[in-house]
């Protein structure tokens, strides 16, 4: 089995991207707002300033309290969105439950938007807009797969999963990238038969080792978006990786896999926004 090794892929392509930072005649700087204290996002949001930190990025964390109105936290935004020394705006999700999520990650400058969700990004992309932000994650999993030289052409990817941010975004990269994707969900019939045909399978369900080895077939390419802290401190992914990794052809473990690549795909997006003003 081959592991897909997203921190080794993430210190490859590292000293890239601190090249490219190096010719800016300006240091990068991006703010990460925080709505409420959420044990996984705050150890998202760590993982994304210590890479800026490593990068020499300027980041700025603002925490708001889970009370706060869609109108406080859009006009957060637009005090960064109009701050010249902010190339990128995070919105941490997910928003609690009263914030109309949409409305507010609309709020963020498109050409800041370095997370991809906007709606007018994800319109340019869709629509096949090279200069436009792909999702990080999203980003993250195609670099990953290039890196091992796994061509999605004409390959069957299910993508077990359909959230906005995770699912249906790198469904329609693999559909750009010519794959014919199956997209499952919680509603889906005979999911072990959708997963088991996939050449590619990607997984962002959130539900720590559900895909074991009755959902995996021989020589398939494994991706496992799914992070979740175990109540023993430990991550799981959403592939139960000691079953699958006797039967697949290809694995990405968790963590050190997408998770990596997700980090440095957003810091390819803040480099890239800086470069050319997207959009
Ligand atoms: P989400 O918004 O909760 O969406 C979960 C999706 O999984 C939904 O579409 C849901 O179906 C589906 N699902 C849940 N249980 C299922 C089941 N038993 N069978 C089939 N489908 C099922 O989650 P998300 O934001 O996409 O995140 C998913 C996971 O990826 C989480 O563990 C998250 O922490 C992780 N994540 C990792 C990265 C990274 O960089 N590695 C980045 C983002 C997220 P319905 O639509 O029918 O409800």
């Amino acid at each position: 089995m081959q592991l897909l090794d997203g921190k080794k892929v993430r210190e490859e392509r590292t000293p890239v991207l601190v090249e490219r930072l190096k010719a800016l005649s300006f240091v990068p700087g991006f703010v990460i707002i925080q709505i409420g204290n959420r044990e996984d996002s705050t150890a998202f949001i760590a993982a994304k300033k210590a890479f800026a930190k490593k990068l020499g990025v300027k980041e700025i964390h603002i925490q708001l309290e889970e009370k706060v109105t869609g109108k406080e936290i859009i006009s957060v935004i637009q005090k960064y969105n109009g701050d010249k020394e902010v190339q990128g705006i995070i919105l941490q999700l997910p928003l609690p439950i009263h914030i109309d999520s949409d409305e507010v990650i609309d709020a963020i400058l498109p050409s800041k938007d370095i997370d991809g969700l906007t709606s007018y990004n994800v319109k340019r992309w869709m629509n096949g807009h090279e200069n436009a932000f792909m999702p990080a994650t999203t980003r993250g999993i195609k670099e990953l797969l290039e890196h091992y030289s796994i061509d999605l052409f004409g390959k069957k990817v299910t993508i077990v999963g359909r959230s906005s941010l995770v699912g249906k975004p790198t469904a329609l990269m693999c559909l750009n990238q010519n794959a014919t994707v199956t997209i499952c969900h919680s509603k889906t019939v005979g999911l072990e038969n959708e997963t088991k045909k996939a050449d590619v399978l990607i997984v962002a369900i959130g539900k720590p080792s559900f895909i074991g080895k009755t959902f995996v077939s021989k020589g398939q390419v494994v991706i496992d978006v799914g992070i979740t802290r175990l109540s023993n401190g430990k991550l799981s992914g959403d592939v139960n990786f000691e079953e699958a990794k006797s039967i697949v052809g290809s694995l990405t473990p968790v963590p050190g896999g997408v998770g990596q690549m997700t980090v440095l795909a957003l810091f390819e997006n803040l480099v890239d926004a800086c470069y050319n003003g997207k959009n």
